[in-house]
């Protein structure tokens, strides 16, 4: 887990369920959670909450041990507490663990953010952030409201790899949240073979593992079991701080 500017913590590695729908949804996120995962990462654009929400009623595991976030789609700006209503009610929670704003709502979506702030003093919503947000539109939100964002959840990998992206989310307390680690990276590159052999790792691995090695939040999805398991058994190896940056320089 990393800690959150607002005191919470949140689990390193999630699993992403963009584009998993109906059963499949279902058993996935079953998968996931036998498995060891204890982060989901839905939004209502994903049209999964309710399957999500029958995993997490079946699954045995006590609400408080898993950290559900979901997001909200920038076209419902102005219905913020109407469209986190519908998400608790499919996900069958009194609250979710983070509420992001999916993409910005034209600007930076201060009215939006402010409805976000009020939620979360309510309760519904342990943490807030946002997602897809460049670092002008953060400190547009931050001067505006006073209030910083959890998170910013948005597209990261090695090839994508940008300090001073990192360094201006660091500065403010934003932890990152990498999204779409392995559709954007080239997972046969030689350098992450090259590194994957030395710790008998697949590239993939490699690559969940450097997220976790720079306190990046990443959330691989995998419809497949064998997938899944491979995706979260990376916490028994560590990358050399020259392999780190070996993997940075791909970008
Ligand atoms: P991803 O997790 O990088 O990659 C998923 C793809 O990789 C799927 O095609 C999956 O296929 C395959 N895959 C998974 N594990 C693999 C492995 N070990 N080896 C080879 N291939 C593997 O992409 P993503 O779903 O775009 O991103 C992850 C999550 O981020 C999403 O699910 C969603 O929760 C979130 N996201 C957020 C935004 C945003 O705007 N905020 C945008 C995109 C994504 P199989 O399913 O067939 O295994």
């Amino acid at each position: 887990t990393v800690t959150l500017t607002d005191g919470r913590r949140i689990p390193l590695l999630g699993f992403g369920t963009w584009q998993l729908r109906g059963r499949s949804a279902y058993e996935s996120v079953t998968t996931a959670l036998e498995v060891g995962y204890r982060h989901l990462d839905t939004a209502t654009r994903y049209r999964n909450e309710t399957q999500i929400g029958a995993a997490l009623a079946d699954c045995g595991i006590p609400r408080e041990e898993i950290f559900v976030a979901t997001k909200l789609p920038p076209d419902e700006a102005g219905n913020e507490r109407r469209t986190l209503e519908r998400s608790l009610e499919a996900l069958r929670t009194d609250y979710v663990d983070l509420w992001l704003v999916h993409w910005p709502p034209k600007g930076a979506g201060i009215p939006t953010w402010k409805a976000f702030a009020e939620l979360a003093g309510e309760g519904l919503a342990r943490s807030i952030g946002v997602s897809n947000y460049s670092p002008a539109q953060i400190d547009e939100l931050i001067d505006a409201t006073g209030v910083t964002p959890a998170v910013n959840q948005i597209k990261w990998s090695p090839f994508l790899f940008d300090r001073d992206r990192l360094e201006h989310s660091r500065a403010r307390g934003v932890v990152l949240e990498g999204y779409s680690p392995l559709r954007a990276a080239k997972l046969d590159h030689p350098v992450l073979e090259e590194i994957a052999q030395a710790h008998g790792k697949s590239p993939t691995q490699v690559i969940l593992r450097w997220h976790l090695e720079h306190e990046v939040v990443v959330i691989p999805k995998s419809a497949r079991r064998q997938r899944i398991e491979a995706n979260f058994d990376v916490f028994d190896f560590a990358l050399r701080n020259e392999e780190v940056a070996a993997v940075d320089a791909l970008s």
